[in-house]
């Protein structure tokens, strides 16, 4: 395929272009136009004249754009799904997933466009004052520029495009490099479905190129970012005066507790599937898992017996579990970290073999210390570290010795216990009896310390979207 920019409802070539490969076998899958400063100026200038157009549509309208976007797209399940494999190297079961999820995402942001809601202010609550009555409305930005990263490019993009326009903001996206092509799709879906054309635009190309300059310009009103710690402050320190929402990394951890010897089977099987679906590339994965002592050599045998069932190979197959990494730098940066764990005193229990280029076994390692990257890291592949603790003290300070704080989980029958894990882990979000890559799409998402800032789930991100603003009449005037 390829692709184009989509600027004021246009389709926009370039001479240079960014090649897209599968990462499975690096083959051609299509390419994108290596965008720069002007189109990024152009399609914010475009956006600014697409949100006076959305002003025109009521919440009704934009109501039913979505839920006619959310139908389009659900009937295209198979074509969508096809591409995300190709891009991203995920297995096709993982793709129709995400497709799902995102019919699901923008059919909630449908709902949430009928419910953008202020309250009414007694401003003669205050002293003195008598006959002022009013109330606030929450208003859009403008213009939101969306950067989205590889992983998820589909359903993480909708959490941005769907609530902003529920919500009457006009976007300009610019999706991660390597999978830009399903990002131009919904696009030019969501105008299919009604959007002013000038309302959505993508831009695409190189996050240092296109992407900065879309950070830095003044005319954009809130910058939502899904991505990187790395990348997430450098554009908070760029971008002057505006919004921002990080939705950023994490290295998500989990106790399983003393009285879990039962449910250790069905444990092992879930913190299995959390570490290594889409190898590992999943912000919330299960990356370090602490585990009581008097359960430790038990919960292993079993996490590697599941764990040495799935099946590692070509994604586009019905029967593959687990399929490559993003590309050959990051393989080689994931086996350099289980080396290293590895040289510290870690021992792999099961795993840590490449297996092609950007193949890499799913990986269970043991005893690793807390200094070695794969634990004070986001390793973002297919490994989880397995630790041993002798308290849920000791696991609550185990998960908070993270720069991170997106989800932690913890398998307990004690009330007692849950309640402390939840009130003492630094988190944005605690599974009771699941592992941390829990997640639906209309619950609030995101992270505390560097995880992130905000939160999505279209109630929330519209939320984040909007502005009060405050009208005030004095009926005796
Ligand atoms: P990344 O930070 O490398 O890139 C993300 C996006 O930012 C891409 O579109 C990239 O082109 C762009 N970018 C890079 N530099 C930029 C700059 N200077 N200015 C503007 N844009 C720039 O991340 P990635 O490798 O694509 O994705 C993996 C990361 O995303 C992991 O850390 C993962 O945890 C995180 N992630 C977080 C969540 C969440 O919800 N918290 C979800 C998925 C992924």
């Amino acid at each position: 395929m390829k692709g184009y920019m989509l600027i004021g409802g246009k389709r926009v070539f370039k001479k240079e272009e960014i090649e897209i490969t599968f990462p499975y076998d690096n083959s051609l899958v299509g390419t994108i136009p290596r965008g720069d400063e002007k189109d990024a100026e152009l399609a914010v200038e475009a956006a600014e004249l697409g949100f006076k157009k959305l002003k025109e549509m009521t919440p009704y309208d934009r109501f039913r754009a979505l839920e006619r976007a959310a139908r389009l797209l659900s009937r295209r399940s198979k074509e969508f799904a096809q591409l995300l494999t190709l891009e991203v190297g995920k297995t096709i079961k993982e793709a129709m997933g995400e497709v799902g999820r995102a019919v699901n995402t923008i059919t909630l942001s449908a709902e949430e466009a009928k419910r953008v809601l202020g309250e009414e202010v007694r401003f003669d609550a205050a002293p003195g004052v008598k006959g002022k009555v009013g109330f606030y409305r929450r208003v859009p930005l403008g213009v939101i520029g969306c950067i989205t990263p590889f992983n998820f490019p589909l359903n993480l993009t909708c959490h941005k495009v769907a609530p902003a326009l529920a919500a009457g903001n006009s976007v300009v996206i610019k999706p991660s490099e390597n999978t830009s092509l399903t990002v131009i799709k919904l696009a030019e879906l969501l105008i299919e479905a009604g959007f002013p054309p000038e309302a959505v635009n993508v831009i695409t190309g190189y996050g240092e190129e296109v992407g900065d300059a879309l950070v830095r310009n003044e005319k954009v009103r809130m910058i939502t970012f899904t991505g990187s710690v790395e990348t997430g402050k450098v554009i908070m320190k760029r971008g002057g005066l505006k919004k921002y929402a990080m939705e950023l990394g994490s290295n998500a951890g989990v106790y399983v507790d003393s009285d879990q010897r039962e449910k250790l089977s069905l444990i092992a099987q879930k913190v299995a599937l959390g570490g290594f679906t889409l190898a590992g590339q999943v912000c919330i994965s299960v990356q370090r898992v602490f585990v009581h002592k008097d359960l430790y050599e038990d919960f292993l045998e079993k996490l590697c017996a599941f764990t040495q069932r799935l099946k590692v190979g070509d994604p586009r197959r019905e029967d593959v579990d687990v399929g490559p990494v993003i590309d050959k730098g990051a393989a080689d940066r994931i086996m350099e970290w289980i080396e290293e764990a590895v040289s510290l005193g870690g021992e792999v229990a099961c795993g840590g073999r490449r297996l092609g280029e950007t193949l890499i076994e799913p990986t269970v390692l043991k005893g690793v210390p807390r200094q070695a990257k794969v634990v004070s890291k986001e390793v973002f592949g297919p490994v989880i570290v397995v630790n041993q603790v002798s308290s849920l003290e000791e696991a609550i300070e185990a998960i908070n010795d993270s720069p991170y704080g997106l989800q932690a989980g913890i398998f307990t029958n004690s009330l007692k216990g849950a309640l402390k894990f939840s009130e003492e882990v630094e988190c944005g979000g605690i599974m009771v009896n699941e592992i941390p890559t829990f997640r639906v799409d209309q619950m609030p998402y995101g992270g505390v310390k560097e995880s992130g800032i905000g939160r999505e789930g279209p109630k929330f991100a519209i939320e984040e979207m909007t502005e009060i603003k405050t009208i005030c009449f004095d009926s005796s005037f």
